[in-house]
């Protein structure tokens, strides 16, 4: 009997967990991408999604949901019997021209991308990418924007007098202590050279912004200026992080900009009035603040896929978000 249990375990590991059951299931939800990678690499990412898994994800949706794009869900598309999902990926990455786009493409799938215009604010990297990739890399004592930080045994660089985590700390950063973190770790690693790498950070140069809005099925939308968290610009700053790229966008693309996802999804009522005057019609958030936010039809809730899961238990995961939001 033991040997039968120990096997029956033993097959519950090997067996991936199981897809949905989609009989009757409705609902609707917006899902959020970051970066495809070639594979489920995690160790220079842990926002990035293998294109295999990508692959399987899109062919699950295509075949049981109705997806539309992002316009057409805030217009208030809908199925009475099928989740109604829009896709969409956050930060700007070069390989969602590379990898996401011809399958996005091959299987007539809408999608929008929504780019951060740091480039344009002079920081050829975000930062979250780069702390992840240093942090992989080096080991070294990082002495920066007067603070001193090492790395813990779970690989995280932390402040030494308060502990806090590099990572959540830059959220709060201004753009001159991002460049200064910046030029501090590429002095120690500059790992910008090296090819086997580019997947984990490169961001999307004009002429690809250009291309994918051009394709007429994926459209480009903002995403601040350098990746701040909304709620941490300073209030003389804030309209300008919100409208400026749109502006930018729009120059390169050549189209209007209809959309804004908010950095880290922070924001607060503030955010959405400003936005709404500048111009957006759709607005994305990862979860809602409040009730308010939820009868806030220029506002919509995400749910974000990560590697960390199983590739089943994300598409499961997509399943049950837009079960709960029937809105
Ligand atoms: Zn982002």
């Amino acid at each position: 009997m033991k040997g039968a249990s120990r096997a029956r375990s033993l097959m519950r590991k090997l067996l991936p967990p199981p897809l949905p059951e989609m009989a009757g299931a409705a609902g609707r939800t917006i899902i959020m991408y970051h970066g495809i990678a070639k594979s489920n690499f995690t160790k220079f990412n842990y926002r990035f999604i293998g294109t295999a898994d990508f692959e399987k994800q899109l062919l699950f949706f295509k075949k049981h949901f109705n997806l539309v794009s992002v316009p057409d869900y805030f217009a208030g598309a809908g199925a009475k019997d099928k989740i109604t999902a829009a896709i969409t990926f956050d930060d700007g990455y070069a390989n969602n021209h590379r990898y996401a786009l011809p399958l996005l493409k091959k299987h007539a799938i809408p999608a929008t991308i929504y780019v951060s215009t740091a480039i344009a604010a002079g920081l050829d990297i975000l930062l979250p990418d780069l702390i992840d990739i240093f942090s992989a890399l080096n080991s070294d004592v990082v002495n920066a924007c007067g603070m001193i930080f090492k790395k813990n045994a779970q690989g995280y660089y932390f402040e030494t007098k308060t502990g806090s985590l590099l990572r959540e700390m830059e959220r709060e950063w201004n753009i001159e202590q991002k460049k200064e973190l910046r030029s501090v770790l590429f002095k120690k690693a500059d790992f910008r050279n090296k090819k086997e790498l580019q997947d984990y950070w490169q961001l999307l140069n004009s002429s690809e912004i250009k291309e994918i809005s051009d394709s007429g099925l994926v459209s480009i939308g903002a995403h601040g200026i350098s990746h701040h968290a909304m709620t941490f610009v300073a209030e003389k700053d804030i309209e300008k992080e919100i409208a400026y790229p749109k502006a930018y966008l729009e120059e390169i693309i050549g189209k209007s900009i209809s959309g804004i996802a908010y950095p880290y999804g922070m924001y607060d009522r503030k955010h959405v009035d400003l936005a709404a005057k500048a111009g957006y019609t759709e607005q994305l958030a990862v979860d809602l603040q409040s009730p308010e936010d939820k009868n806030d039809k220029r506002l919509a809730c995400r749910i974000g896929l990560y590697p960390n899961m199983h590739c089943n238990e994300q598409i499961a995961s997509v399943v049950e978000h837009a079960k709960k939001n029937q809105g």
